[in-house]
């Protein structure tokens, strides 16, 4: 297994992660299996998001003493109380329900503010006493970090700006990032993902995750798959369907990204899951899919690595990335991009100015003028 930093947290993450959602109904035989294979496989996130008290027993049951060895994102505001899936702001409730989260697991690594999605999402929990609910929760130690979730990127930025929470949970993959900001997304999910809509990669999604790299919020990722809509001949919106590689890569190359919470049924999903860890460059490569749309991204990276290799051992993605977050304030650069820049093994100054790697890239980045801004400004 692979961890990543979660932000500034001090907690290092798989990058493989465990959502249980498709766990709810099933038996505990079935419970246990699944979270066995991803404790054996290295797995050290869960999301248990959940309402439900059965699937939450069992979660807890099948995690036993190893509890103490795993993180848990855990959620403020999801309850059931209509039955189903729902969203409650109303303390009495949410009190209810997050109690027994923490009954069960004893704490919460990162407590979540749940499904922040509209602007009435956003005033339901900072403009009421739901926020000082989560915030006392953490002075109390009832969890170790504030977290909250959304789909939508700029009320997610809105919520980044109020300094408040420490990572985020987000809906990332190559579809809903081709929508426009306003799409709501999960709509799409119920019907189909229309790809007349794409207009390139929405500048709001790409700036949501440079702010949480600036700000040190790591990101763990739902729907990665697209509720598997993405790896579907017949439902993708793209000219092939993808690989479940291709989508945890593509996730996991956006700034800021620390684990990909894949909804496991069963051990075998879960081991046929981690096989993204022994996958080739080539099979994770994913510039294919985006190449055959309408490229309104000419010339701006999207980290697929589809350059490489580069003769001088750069890794050429990893450069832009953090090159375009020095770009968006070069006054003040994060003194994280600047150490993540640092340890890179081959660095931009390094480039030959070979061309190669220009040559490969479907989207016509400047790749070596790239490599030489990042020397001035990094080196
Ligand atoms: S420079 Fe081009 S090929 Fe290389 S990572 Fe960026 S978009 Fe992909
Ligand atoms: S131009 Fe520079 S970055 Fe590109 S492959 Fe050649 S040495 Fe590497």
């Amino acid at each position: 297994m692979e961890y990543r930093e979660i932000g500034k947290t001090g907690c290092r993450g798989s990058v493989i992660g465990m959502g249980c959602e498709n766990l709810d109904g099933a038996p505990y035989e079935q419970v246990s299996d699944a979270i066995s294979a991803a404790l054996e496989q290295g797995v050290n996130m869960f999301d248990v998001f959940m309402p439900g008290q059965e699937i939450r027993e069992n979660i807890a049951k099948a995690m036993g003493s190893r509890r103490k060895d795993v993180m848990i994102q855990g959620h403020v505001g999801s309850t059931d109380v209509r039955e189903q899936y729902d969203i409650s702001r109303d303390l009495p409730t949410v009190k209810q329900y997050f109690e027994n989260l923490l009954r069960l697991f004893g704490y919460i690594d990162f407590g979540m503010m749940f499904f922040i999605d509209s602007q009435q999402d956003y005033k339901d929990v900072f403009e009421t006493g739901f926020a000082d609910y989560v915030l006392r929760l953490k002075e109390n130690g009832d969890i170790r970090h504030i977290g909250f979730s959304s789909h939508n990127p700029v009320t997610a930025a809105r919520v980044v700006e109020t300094g408040l929470p420490e990572m985020m949970m987000f809906s990332v993959n190559p579809a809903f990032d081709l929508y426009p900001a306003e799409t709501n997304v999960l709509d799409e999910l119920h019907s189909t993902l229309d790809p007349t809509a794409f207009r390139g990669i929405d500048p709001r999604r790409t700036a949501l995750y440079q702010l949480c790299q600036q700000r040190g919020l790591g990101i763990t990722v739902m729907k990665t798959l697209g509720a598997g809509k993405l790896i579907s001949p017949e439902h993708t919106p793209f000219a092939q369907p993808m690989t479940v590689t291709q989508c945890i890569h593509y996730a996991l190359t956006r700034p800021a990204v620390a684990s990909v919470m894949l909804g496991c049924r069963t051990g075998a999903e879960v081991r046929d899951a981690v096989r993204y860890l022994d996958a080739t460059d080539e099979e994770r490569d994913y510039s294919q899919v985006l190449s055959t749309l309408r490229n309104d991204f000419r010339g701006n990276c999207v980290y697929c690595s589809h350059c490489q290799p580069c003769p001088s051992g750069i890794d050429i993605a990893a450069v832009n990335k953090y090159l375009d977050i020095a770009r968006l304030d070069q006054e003040n650069i994060p003194p994280s991009i600047r150490s993540h820049y640092a340890s890179l093994t081959h660095k931009g100054g390094e480039c030959i100015e070979c061309g190669n790697c220009e040559a490969r890239c479907p989207f016509g980045v400047a790749i070596r003028q790239n490599m030489a801004e990042a020397a001035r400004i990094f080196e």
